[in-house]
C-alpha cells in the first residue's frame, strides 16, 4: 500500500444492513457476518489492518445526512484515528457528486482510503476515484429517473381523473375506477357548508359546526362534530370544484417538483363562484398556503425584552375564523426566560416596516452616487472569519485527542462547529447583502417592488434591515392597543445597503 502513500492506520469496516420488512429488497440480504467475512478476506489478502467494525441497520439511500454510522467512520478518519473505510459495497454510500467529492476530499486530507470489496474500488487510485464519482452520478441519475417515471405515471392517473390521495374528501365516495363520485348522503352537507360560508357576512364556523351536529352529520371518519379546522379544510379543498390535483414534492420535501391538475376529473359539488366566495379571506385558496406565505418579516423582528428573534405562530381570528400569522417571542431561550415576551400580528406590522424600507430606499436612490456607501469590507471580513474558523476546526480535528476526556472533546467540538456554522451564516448574510446592494444600485427597485414575490421581498428586507425591535402593547388589546408603528422601538439598518 506504500505506493499510494496511505497513512497505514487501521481501516474501519463499515457494515450496512438495509432491511425492508426483514429483507433488503434491492440487492438481496447479506448478513453482517457474511459482509465481515468478505471484508476480512480482502484485508488479509491486501494486508490491510482493521479496526472494530461499525454496523448499522436500516439506513436507506438519500444523502449523507443522518448516516450516523458512516459519518462516525469518517470522523475517525478526520481525526486521524482511522486510515479509511472499507465496505462490501460502496456504490450507495454517495448518492450524488457533492457527497462523493466531500468524502473524497476528507479522505485526501488524511491520506486515507475508501475500499469497496465487491466493486474493486480503491480511492487511492485515479481509476478508483473516477469509478466512485461515476457510481455517485449514476445513483443520482437513478433517483432522477425514478422521480421522472413517478411523474409520468402520476400524470396519467391525474389525467384519467383518478383520485390519488388515500384520503377521500368528505362528500365523495371512491369508485372502483378510483375516481370520485358524490356521496348521496354527505354531498348535500358539503354544499350547505359552502353556501353558509359564501354568505355575506359568512356564518361562523361554530354555527356551522353546531348545525351539522344537530343534523347528526358525521365526519368521513365517523366522528360526530366538525372542528373548525376540518371545516376550513373542506372549504379550501379544490376537489369540490371537480379538480384532481397532485403536487409532487422534491426530495427534501420543500419545493414542489411538479404540480398536476385535471380541472374536470369528477363531478363538482360547488360552482366556482360559490367556492371563491366561501374562501376564508375572500381570496382563492392558496394551494400550499402556510403561515409563512402570509408574512414578510421572517427573521427580522426581535423582542425588546430579551433580544431574541420573534418566531411565527398561527392563531384564528375570532370574528372571521380566518387563520392569521403572528410574530411571537418564544419566551424560553437557551440563555433564560424572557421577562416580557412580545407578540404582534403579521398583517399589522408587515406593511408598516415595508413602507419604512421603501421610504428609505427612495431617499437613498436620490442621493448622489458618491455619497452612497457600499460596504464590501464587511463581506471580505466575513470571508476571512469563515476561513479562520475552518482552519481552526480542521487543525483541531487533526489532533489525536489521546488522554483528553471524551466529554471534553465533544464539548469543544460542538463549540467549534457552532462557531463555524455562525461564520458560515454570517457570510451568507453578507453575500446576500452584497447582492441586494448591487440590485439597489441598478436604481429601479422601488418601481419593481410591487411585482416582486413575498420570498423575494423578504430576502431584500432581511439584507437591508439588521433588526426591528418590537416592544409590547402596554397590556392593551383591540381598539385601545397602540398602532403598529408605535410598537417599533427601533430599527437597525444594515450597513451599506440603504445608507
Ligand atoms: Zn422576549
Amino acid at each position: 500500500m506504500e505506493e499510494h502513500g496511505y497513512s497505514g492506520l487501521p481501516v474501519v469496516p463499515y457494515i450496512r444492513v438495509s432491511r425492508v420488512g426483514g429483507r433488503d429488497k434491492t440487492d438481496g440480504y447479506i448478513s453482517p457476518k457474511e459482509q465481515q467475512k468478505a471484508i476480512d478476506r480482502y484485508a488479509e489478502y491486501e494486508n490491510v489492518e482493521l479496526h472494530a467494525p461499525i454496523i448499522e441497520e436500516n439506513v436507506s439511500g438519500g444523502s449523507l445526512e443522518g448516516r450516523s454510522g458512516f459519518e462516525q467512520a469518517m470522523t475517525m478518519v478526520d481525526r486521524g484515528t482511522a486510515g479509511g473505510v472499507i465496505s462490501l459495497r460502496l456504490n450507495r454510500i454517495a448518492r450524488n457528486i457533492r457527497d462523493a467529492i466531500d468524502i473524497a476530499d476528507r479522505l485526501d486530507k488524511k491520506n486515507a482510503r475508501l475500499i469497496s470489496v465487491s466493486e474493486k474500488i480503491d480511492l487511492g487510485t485515479g481509476t478508483g476515484r473516477f469509478q466512485f464519482y461515476v457510481f455517485a452520478a449514476l445513483a443520482q441519475l437513478e433517483l432522477e429517473q425514478i422521480t421522472e417515471q413517478w411523474k409520468v405515471s402520476v400524470g396519467q392517473a391525474v389525467e384519467k381523473g383518478i383520485h390519488i390521495s388515500a384520503a377521500v374528501p368528505f362528500g365523495y365516495l371512491k369508485g372502483e375506477d378510483r375516481r370520485l363520485y358524490p356521496d348521496p348522503e354527505a354531498a348535500p352537507s358539503v354544499k350547505e357548508i359552502f353556501k353558509r360560508r359564501a354568505k355575506s357576512p359568512p356564518e361562523s364556523w361554530a354555527a356551522i359546526s353546531a348545525w351539522l351536529w344537530e343534523q347528526g352529520v358525521k365526519t368521513g371518519r365517523g366522528n360526530e362534530g366538525f372542528s373548525r379546522s376540518a371545516l376550513q379544510a373542506i372549504v379550501t379543498n379544490r376537489a369540490y370544484l371537480g379538480e384532481a390535483h397532485y403536487v409532487g414534492k422534491g426530495k427534501r420535501g420543500k419545493e414542489p417538483v411538479f404540480d398536476l391538475v385535471n380541472p374536470k376529473a369528477h363531478k363538482p359539488l360547488v360552482s366556482a363562484t360559490v367556492f371563491e366566495r366561501a374562501q376564508p379571506n375572500g381570496e382563492t385558496a392558496e394551494r400550499n398556503g402556510t403561515l409563512t406565505d402570509q408574512t414578510l418579516l421572517r427573521g427580522i423582528l426581535t423582542c425588546e425584552f430579551c433580544g431574541h428573534r420573534l418566531v411565527l405562530l398561527g392563531s384564528t381570528d375570532r370574528a372571521t375564523g380566518e387563520r392569521m400569522a403572528n410574530y411571537h417571542c418564544a419566551r424560553d431561550h437557551a440563555d433564560g426566560k424572557c421577562s416580557q415576551p412580545v407578540a404582534i400580528q403579521a398583517r399589522r406590522i408587515d406593511p408598516v416596516v415595508e413602507e419604512l424600507f421603501l421610504d428609505r430606499l427612495s431617499a437613498y436612490s436620490k442621493k448622489p452616487r458618491a455619497m452612497r456607501v457600499t460596504n464590501t469590507a464587511l463581506l471580505v471580513k466575513a470571508e476571512a472569519k469563515l476561513a479562520e474558523e475552518e482552519a481552526g476546526l480542521a487543525s483541531w480535528l487533526a489532533q489525536d485527542f489521546i488522554g483528553i476526556p471524551q466529554k471534553l472533546v465533544e464539548k469543544q467540538k460542538a463549540e467549534r462547529l457552532a462557531r463555524f456554522s455562525a461564520a458560515e451564516e454570517a457570510l451568507k448574510i453578507e453575500r446576500d447583502r452584497a447582492q441586494v446592494g448591487a440590485e439597489i444600485e441598478k436604481g429601479d427597485l422601488v418601481e419593481r417592488w410591487p411585482e416582486l414575490g413575498r420570498e423575494e421581498r423578504n430576502r431584500i428586507l432581511r439584507a437591508a434591515i439588521d433588526r426591528v425591535v418590537i416592544t409590547d402593547a402596554g397590556g392593551k388589546r383591540g381598539r385601545g392597543a397602540p398602532p403598529p408603528e408605535k410598537r417599533i422601538k427601533s430599527i437597525a439598518w444594515a450597513t451599506g445597503i440603504v445608507g
